[in-house]
């Protein structure tokens, strides 16, 4: 026994110290024992409760944003049945004649997703994708609608989402995240009871739209061109603008961007706020022909060799803007909310969250970039474990919609027309 000398029996007191301190060690190790298997199975239950969860989720609009978004949905991993909804039938959907440019980081997002842009018609230019509206939706079907999907994916087109169609949804199968992307005249988010207040701020850009349809003119995928520092010859209409060319502080010219397709081909024109005689005289024109007349030249001194000239016979086929305006961002202030009484996590994406008034001919980027915290949201959706988790990661969400609205504000226009 230690402490004691050999042949020294310990008195009574030192043996009952000696069980008490013995006791308390294995009260101290059953209870860290104890401890550690709560902790262990904790870990295990909470880790088997997060990867079992799967949530039912319903997309609203099956425009470019829309269709992309139900596929995060998929690639999300937590989603036990997706509906996505359109109000317009499948042929109405795949019809637009209007071209989409995909810049590098939405291509690189949708290789992420999966897309295998090998196998879709387009064209490739700068890094940039172009492809027609319809054919990107289609091919976008086609991966929803494939059958070895993990996921119960229903798509119904021709469906509106109304409040009724919610009501009319079983309680038990409600989707826990609703994805409203029903475009730039959508009114899901006031059927849900989301505020429909927007903020609306200057991008410090003038700019103007044209467009021209020529259905002689082949509808492929064709690839932009762009034109910078422009200045354009406004003498007949009493503006100088040599003079200032000649003075150092004016501003830079304009810049010209051609896109679409050879049968539906658009413009667009812009340059930096100021308040030169050029510029001044081009936002207060009442005259509608100087525009047109921009418009028209700068068609014919830009377009591709292979395409024909606008003559005054084709010149009909030409619209747009009467004179030039104030580039805007309108954006949602409410772009994410908690339907408490349905339990549901709602996001808006897309051009329902946020347009432009002017086509910058990339718009369909924009709501790409919101698209990127969608399957986070998901996801912490369906992992919460209780109000405040869902909370948290709607409050987020609304800042990173925030975030692609301040970054569009500042550079959206550099890259899509500047650059
Ligand atoms: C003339 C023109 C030219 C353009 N050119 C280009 C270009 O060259 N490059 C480019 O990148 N972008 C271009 N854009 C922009 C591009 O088309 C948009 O950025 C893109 O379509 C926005 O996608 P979205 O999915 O947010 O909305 P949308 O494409 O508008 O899709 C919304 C969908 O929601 C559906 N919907 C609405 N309400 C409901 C409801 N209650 N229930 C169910 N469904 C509903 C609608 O039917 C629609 O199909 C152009 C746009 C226009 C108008």
């Amino acid at each position: 026994m230690d402490g004691l000398p050999a042949g020294v029996a310990p008195s009574p007191g030192e043996k009952a110290e000696e069980r008490y301190r013995a006791l308390a060690y294995d009260t101290a190790l059953s209870t860290l024992a104890a401890v550690l298997v709560y902790a262990l199975l904790k870990v295990s239950l909470d880790g088997f409760r997060q990867w079992r969860a799967r949530i039912p989720v319903l997309v609203v609009g099956s425009g470019p944003v829309g269709l992309t978004a139900a596929l995060v949905a998929v690639r999300s991993g937590k989603v036990l049945k997706l509906t996505v909804l359109d109000e317009r039938c499948r042929s109405a959907l795949l019809c637009r004649p209007q071209q989409i440019a995909l810049d590098p980081r939405s291509v690189n997002f949708l290789l992420g997703l999966g897309v295998d842009f090998d196998n879709m018609e387009g064209c490739w230019h700068n890094e940039h994708f172009f492809t027609r509206i319809g054919v990107f939706q289609e091919y976008l079907l086609s991966i929803l609608e494939q059958k070895k999907q993990r996921v119960d994916v229903k798509v119904q087109l021709g469906t509106k989402f109304t409040e009724e169609y919610l009501r009319r949804i079983p309680h038990g199968q409600r989707p826990r995240v609703i994805v409203v992307a029903d475009g730039s005249c959508g009114d899901t988010c006031s059927a849900l009871g989301i505020s429909s207040d927007y903020t609306a701020e200057s991008c410090h850009a003038y700019g103007a739209n044209a467009t021209i349809e020529r259905l002689d003119q082949r509808q492929v995928p064709t690839p932009e061109i762009r034109a910078h520092n422009l200045y354009f010859d406004l003498s007949a209409y009493g503006v100088e603008a040599l003079r200032e060319l000649r003075n150092p502080g004016s501003k830079p010219g304009f810049h010209l961007k051609i896109y679409g397709t050879f049968r539906n081909r658009y413009m667009a024109l812009t340059c930096p706020a100021s308040d030169t005689k050029m510029v001044r005289f081009l936002r207060h024109t009442a005259n509608s022909s100087v525009m047109k007349n921009i418009f028209h030249q700068s068609f014919n001194a830009y377009k591709t060799d292979i395409e024909p000239r606008l003559n005054d016979v084709t010149l009909h086929s030409l619209q747009c803007s009467r004179r030039l305006f104030e580039i805007q961002l309108s954006h949602r202030r409410v772009s994410a909310a908690y339907i408490e009484g349905d339990n549901v996590a709602v996001t808006v994406e897309g051009e329902a969250a946020r347009v432009l008034n002017f086509d910058t001919g990339c718009g369909v980027n924009l709501g790409m970039r919101g698209l990127e915290s969608v399957g986070t949201l998901i996801y912490r959706t369906a992992t919460a474990v209780d109000q405040n988790d869902i909370l948290e990661a709607l409050a987020e969400k609304m800042q990173h919609s925030r975030q692609v609205a301040e970054t569009c504000k500042h550079t959206g226009l550099v890259e899509a027309m500047y650059g």
